[in-house]
Parts: structure tokens; sequence; C-alpha cells
């Protein structure tokens, strides 16, 4: 028979701490107060209590963990990642042994597609089978394809911005195949504006390696980024309260320090202004069919083309299922933070909040949103483990990763 639930119960179902617990919680007196639980505080969560023995106190907004990361079952039960696909690739044996206490691992190499104007579907960077795709040619070596290139690049001075970068290496055409606007779409500015470290993410290529990534590591969760959190956040010594605003938490919660992974900006009250965020509206969909299309993330390069990309998720999960779930990516200037803008401007002001953070020694300052870097996942595991190793030595403890 169907039974009332209590408040307490259904904020459990939802994944939030009920106003019992909280109270419960807030009082007990902490080493650490955590404010996000994604990489960043999750990772120092986790070394700060099964290392140090600290009593830390991890809260965050939303009602899970994971931040950005999260993945979930959806109703169709397809395990899919609700703030878009996040594919697990480094360079650091470190952060991968690290994160391997936690999860098993997927061996995954992610390929993309570019679909462009003609409707033509080839591989992204650009690679030959571009360049013979795209061009009706048969270039068979590197120095063939290295050739061709060179004889469309245009020479540029000192390349500053994202348009510099690619025009340099590939020339205009190219470039205005597959950056311009996709660039456009995903910052709603021109490559021009932007710093050359954006498109220089995504490198140029002569042979015929059509991997988006050449890491020596790269694989998914096996069972999920989610349960990689649950499993790295089974902790002694660690209470957790999600669905909780950090103001919310300040004054009631007793603790000595504070590491908060959130905007910096928002930290000082957008004292000096608001840094620019890029935002993304994501729209998922679930398909009664067993594919939808032939690899994990097909871009759209074409401006007129209002998404930027759309993935879908199985081909990185590897999960069998007769059904598809796929995600479309719109972005936008308002919503969540999830990308910061990497332009000098805005680099100018990220400085004055830098100087800002670093006059506030009891609080540390850690992840994407809070040091208002362009990072990927294992580039903020890599700087939690920096910090926490700080910690460490300031008090005096050996530790091993
Ligand atoms: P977040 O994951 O953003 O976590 C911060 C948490 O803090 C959030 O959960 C937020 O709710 C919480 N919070 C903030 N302020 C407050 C507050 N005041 N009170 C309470 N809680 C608060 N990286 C890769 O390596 N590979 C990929 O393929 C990849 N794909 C990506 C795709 C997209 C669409 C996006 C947006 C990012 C992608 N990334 C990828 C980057 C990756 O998401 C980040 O590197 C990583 O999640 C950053 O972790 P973090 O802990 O710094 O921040
Ligand atoms: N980019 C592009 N066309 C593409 C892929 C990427 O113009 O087909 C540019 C775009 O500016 C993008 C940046 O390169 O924001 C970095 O791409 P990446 O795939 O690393 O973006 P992310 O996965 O971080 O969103």
């Amino acid at each position: 028979a169907a039974r009332e639930l209590g408040r307490a119960e259904l904020m459990a179902e939802a994944g939030v701490a009920a106003p019992a617990i909280r109270a419960a919680s807030r009082t007990k007196p902490y080493d650490y107060l955590i404010v996000g639980a994604g990489f960043a505080g999750s990772v120092l969560a986790e070394r700060l209590t099964s290392q140090l023995g600290k009593r830390v106190l991890l809260v965050d907004r939303r009602p899970h963990v994971g931040g950005n990361a999260y993945d979930e079952k959806d109703a169709g039960g397809v395990l899919m990642h609700k703030y878009g696909p996040h594919i697990f690739h480094t360079n650091s044996e470190e952060v991968f042994r690290y994160l391997s206490q936690f999860t098993k691992w997927r061996p995954y190499e992610h390929r993309v597609l570019a679909c462009v104007k003609s409707g033509l579907h080839v591989p992204m960077p650009i690679n030959r089978t571009t360049l013979n795709m795209l061009y009706g040619v048969n270039l068979s070596t590197d120095a063939e394809a290295e050739a061709f290139l060179a004889s469309r690049a245009e020479p540029v001075e000192k390349i500053r911005s994202s348009e510099d970068v690619v025009v340099s290496q590939v020339g205009r055409e190219l470039y205005e195949t597959f950056f311009r606007g996709y660039t456009r779409k995903q910052w709603g500015m021109d490559p021009s504006e932007l710093d050359k470290a954006v498109t220089a993410r995504v490198p140029t290529r002569t042979n015929t390696d059509d991997r988006y990534f050449t890491d020596k590591f790269q694989s998914m969760p096996l069972d999920g980024y989610t349960r990689m959190f649950e499993n790295m956040l089974d902790q002694k010594g660690l209470t957790i309260e999600l669905g909780v605003e950090y103001e919310d938490v300040r004054d009631e919660a007793d603790f000595d320090r504070l590491i908060f992974t959130g905007p910096v900006d928002e930290y000082f009250d957008h004292r000096f202004g608001k840094l620019p965020y890029r935002s993304l509206r994501f729209r998922h969909e679930t398909l009664d069919q067993e594919w939808f299309q032939p690899v994990a993330v097909v871009n759209y390069p074409d401006e007129a083309v209002p998404y930027t990309r759309v993935s879908e998720y199985k081909h990185m999960t590897g999960q069998a299922s007769r059904r598809t779930t796929v995600t479309y990516e719109y972005p936008s200037a308002e919503g969540d933070p999830y990308y910061p803008v990497p332009r000098p401007e805005n680099q100018a002001l990220y400085k004055k909040y830098e100087a800002l953070a670093l006059d506030t020694p009891e609080v540390l300052f850690v992840g994407r949103l809070a040091t208002y870097r362009y990072y990927n996942m294992d580039q903020v595991t890599g700087q939690a483990l920096a910090t926490f190793r700080r910690i460490a030595e300031r008090e005096g403890r050996a530790v091993i990763q």
C-alpha cells in the first residue's frame, strides 16, 4: 500500500539532507568546511579525512556529489552525464593512480567527427583523412599533408588569439570550416577576441590518428563518475550535506578552515565586478533506437546550427541497451557557470580576485571556478592533490598518495 513519506524521507529520497540531520551535523566542530563536491572539493575531503584524520563538512548546493562530472541513469535506464560529456584523459601517472583507488576503468579512446556544411562527417581534430575527404585529394604521407597545410597557412607575426593560432597552422579556409562558427557559438565572441589557449586545445595532425586525445591514460570509470565519487567520499570523519548553499552554513557551522571551490568572484560578493563564465543549456533525449551516431561526439561547426555538439553516451560507457541517450549543447550567457572565459581582460580581473584570495589565507581556493582556469578533470585533481600536500607539509605530516 502507498504510504505518506515524511518530509525527512522525501528529502532523503531526493538526496537532500533533512533539516534535523543538518542541524545536528552543523553543531559538531569541524576542522574543515569544504564548499563544492566536485573533483576539487571531493579529492580534498577524501585526503584530509583519510590521511590526516581531519573532521570535514562537505557541502554542495546541488542535490548530488560529483560537480559537473555527475552521471546518472535516466528514465530509460541509460547512464548519462547530466552536465555534458566527460571523458577522462591524463598524462599524469599520479592522478591516474590516485583515482584508481576509487574505481576500475574501462579503456576508451575518444573520437569526434565534425559535421561540415555539406553534411559530410570528417575526423576532428583535422588530420590527413580530414583533408583527403574534404578536398578529394590523396595525401598519403605526413610530409604531403604538411606541405598541403603549409601552402594554406598564413604567417602570423605574434600568435595571440584563438584565430591566430589556427590560421597560422591551417589557413583561413579550414579555420572558417572548423573553428570560427563553433567558437563564436561556444563563447559568444569571435576567436580573435579569445586567448590562443582556447583553440590550441585542439591540435592539427598530418598523420591519420583520429583520436581526440593522445594522453597516456585514457579511460572511463567503469561504473560511472558518481560511483567513483561515492567510493571516494565513503570516509570516517566526513559529513556531507547536499542541496545546501555556503551562505546558509557559513554562520551556523563550527569549523576552523574553509576550502572554497565555487566561483571566486561570488565568494567576494563580486567586489570588483562579475567574472565572466560561459554557460550551456543541455537538451537530453532518450531515443527508442540502439544507436544515434557513429561516434561519441559529433561537432557542428556551422554557425547556422544552434548547438555546438551532440554526444551519445553509450559509446563512452560501453553500456548495452536497446535505447540510447544523446545530449545537445546550446551555449548561453546565462545559467550555471561552466567555463571561465580565457581572454586578457578577464585574466586581469581574475588577478584582482587572486590577490584578494592570497590576502585571505584562512580560505583556500581550489578548482576550475575558484582559480578561474579552463582546467580538465585531471588538472583539477592534480591541483587538489598539490593543495593537500601543502596542507600536510605545513602540519609537518608525511603523506603517501
Ligand atoms: P565543479 O565540478 O564545477 O564543482 C564545483 C561544485 O561547487 C559544484 O557542484 C557547485 O554546485 C558547488 N558550489 C559552487 N558554489 C557553491 C556555493 N556557494 N554553495 C554550495 N555549493 C557550491 N574535463 C575533462 O577532463 N574531460 C572532459 O571531457 C570534460 N568535459 C566537460 C564538458 C563540459 C560541458 C564541462 C562544463 C566541463 C567539462 N570538463 C571536462 C571539465 C570538468 O567538468 C572540470 O574540470 C571539473 O568538473 C572541475 O571540478 P571542480 O571541482 O573544480 O568544479
Ligand atoms: N573548437 C572548434 N571546433 C571544434 C572543436 C573545438 O572551434 O570542432 C574550439 C572551440 O573554441 C572550443 C575549443 O576549441 O571551445 C576547445 O575545444 P574542446 O573540445 O577542448 O572544448 P570542451 O570539451 O572543453 O568544451
